[in-house]
């Protein structure tokens, strides 16, 4: 064990949802891998969701601590056990649970406060919807770093829409209109927008998404999970022109090395690895498309069944992660598809190891909804997409990887839709002929060849000497000597 004082303590507190928590996980393991004394604070739940990643990273001489924290779901009219979003993003009355969930993250703060206050770490990770987390750490005098879980990119084209309001200049939702002051011509259409930015009135995520601005500009800095080499433009924009400070140090996922490592992010999932390395093992090169759209979305029995017929149509062999639940399927699945599939499809039914399966040979292309570690993973692994955005930032994720990367083909989705529910469906003609550009021909083996480079200079960036080590090593130093400075008054 190292000297404690040579040794930083930090506590990260990760959004109780997988598309932040897995990231979280990573960066904390990165810390630690680096000798800093981890802790993460999360819901009961949240911790039997990342139990078997937490023993692993025990049984390889980490130690992970873990704090939990009762989420108030009830306090807020929420139904008991409530305690990530997934359950909200899937009920009927989204809208108004959603509101109750932001107010359940903000009633966190002063349990988390009494974690802090006992334990004096030296830093605290916060996500970025815990914009109180600043506050909170600086009543204790510990540096505040935000995560955000995206890319400098979708950061600055979301700061610039809410700084100058481009949207509110043109006169529909279908016209487009140009992002200014950013390099790159980034062009986007309101209906792409975020809903909370397309309404009149000031709505409560609204204000909430202001106070995340804030609480991001008043805190030590930002981390995120990207690579310079990658998000160079917009990364010098963040820290020069916005004048914030942050840190690239990604691709976190690149800090699972092993199968083991890569099939334990996230949920358990839904199939042994060995099986699903076995289907793989069993396919030619570049020759499998992996279809998965992350954590959070759900499609209508309309848009599956057009999937079917687009990825049946396609002709080529699929990985397709299906959310809807076998008892639902008879409804939508068309008439005799897993039979003509057989052999050619592997469906999993809930979670996938997807950077397993991502990282795999035969995988040659990924239908993705940008969520953006879909997208790092994506470009990690060296495979073209097609992108098929569904809300958030993904609209934004989107344009980085089809107009600026240059190594997917968009399948035309239109209509930015919280989780999924509500969106304009997509048919099964435009997949296929997104699937097809995207898997053979010319145009998918110059995007295979950029997306490969990518990779390389991915893993160059995570390896010794590279760009979000380096990075990396200086937030380390820069943390260290912070504590020191605490520690000698
Ligand atoms: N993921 C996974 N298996 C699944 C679905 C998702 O491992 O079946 C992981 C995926 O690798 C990524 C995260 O969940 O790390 C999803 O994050 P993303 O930002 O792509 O999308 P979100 O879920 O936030 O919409």
């Amino acid at each position: 064990m190292e000297n404690e004082s040579n040794r930083l303590d930090m506590f990260f507190l990760p959004l109780v949802l997988q598309g932040h928590m897995i990231p979280m996980t990573d960066i904390a393991k990165t810390f630690e891998t680096r000798g800093a004394k981890v802790t993460i604070v999360t819901t009961p739940f949240c911790a039997t969701l990342f139990a078997k990643q937490i023993e692993r990273v025990n049984q390889l001489g980490l130690e992970f601590d873990i704090q939990t924290v009762k989420f108030p779901s009830t306090e807020v009219g929420l139904p008991e056990g409530w305690e990530n979003l997934d359950a909200v993003a899937w009920s009927q009355n989204q809208a108004e649970l959603l509101d109750k969930f932001w107010k359940a993250l903000s009633l966190l703060r002063e349990l988390v406060f009494h974690i802090l206050e006992e334990h004096r770490p030296d830093c605290l990770v916060a996500d970025l919807f815990f914009p109180w987390a600043t506050d909170v750490a600086s009543r204790l005098k510990i540096p505040r770093l935000v995560f955000g879980g995206t890319s400098f990119f979708a950061t600055c084209v979301a700061g610039i829409i809410a700084l100058y309001q481009p949207h509110k200049r043109v006169s529909s939702d279908s016209e487009t209109f140009l992002v200014p002051h950013l390099p790159g011509e980034i062009k986007l259409t309101r209906t792409q927008l975020q809903e909370y930015l397309r309404q009149e009135v000031e709505t409560e995520f609204s204000k909430f998404a202001k106070q995340i601005v804030e609480s991001e500009v008043k805190s030590y800095g930002s981390i995120f999970n990207s690579f310079y080499e990658l998000d160079k433009d917009y990364a010098d924009y963040y820290r020069n022109i916005l004048g914030r400070k942050a840190w690239l140090i990604g691709p976190v996922s690149l800090c699972n090395r092993d199968t083991v490592d890569k099939a334990l992010r996230g949920k358990e999932a839904s199939i042994s690895r060995h099986e699903c390395l076995k289907w793989l093992d069993s396919k030619k090169a570049n020759s499998v498309i992996y279809v998965c759209f992350g954590s959070l979305t759900k499609f209508n029995s309309q848009q599956l069944v057009e999937l079917a017929k687009g990825l049946e149509a396609s002709q080529q062999d699929f990985i397709w992660i299906v959310r809807k639940d076998k008892s639902e399927e008879q409804d939508w699945l068309p008439k005799g598809f897993e039979e003509r599939m057989d052999g050619k499809s592997l469906i999993i039914r809930g979670w996938a190891p997807q950077v397993l399966i991502l990282d795999h040979e035969s995988v040659g292309g990924f239908v993705t909804h940008c969520g953006w570690n879909s997208t790092m993973e994506g470009v990690c692994a060296g495979v073209p997409m097609v992108t098929w955005p569904i809300f958030s930032e993904q609209f934004y994720n989107e344009k980085l990887v089809t107009q600026l990367l240059q190594i997917g083909i968009g399948v035309g989705s239109k209509q930015n839709a919280n989780f999924g529910v509500g969106a304009d469906v997509v048919s099964g003609d435009d997949i296929v002929v997104a699937v097809r550009r995207v898997m053979a021909g010319e145009e998918a083996e110059e995007m295979r060849r950029r997306a490969k480079k990518l990779g390389e200079m991915a893993r160059k960036a995570v390896g010794e000497g590279g760009s979000s080590d380096l990075d990396l090593t200086s937030l380390i130093e820069e943390l260290m000597q912070h504590k020191a400075a605490r520690e000698s008054k």
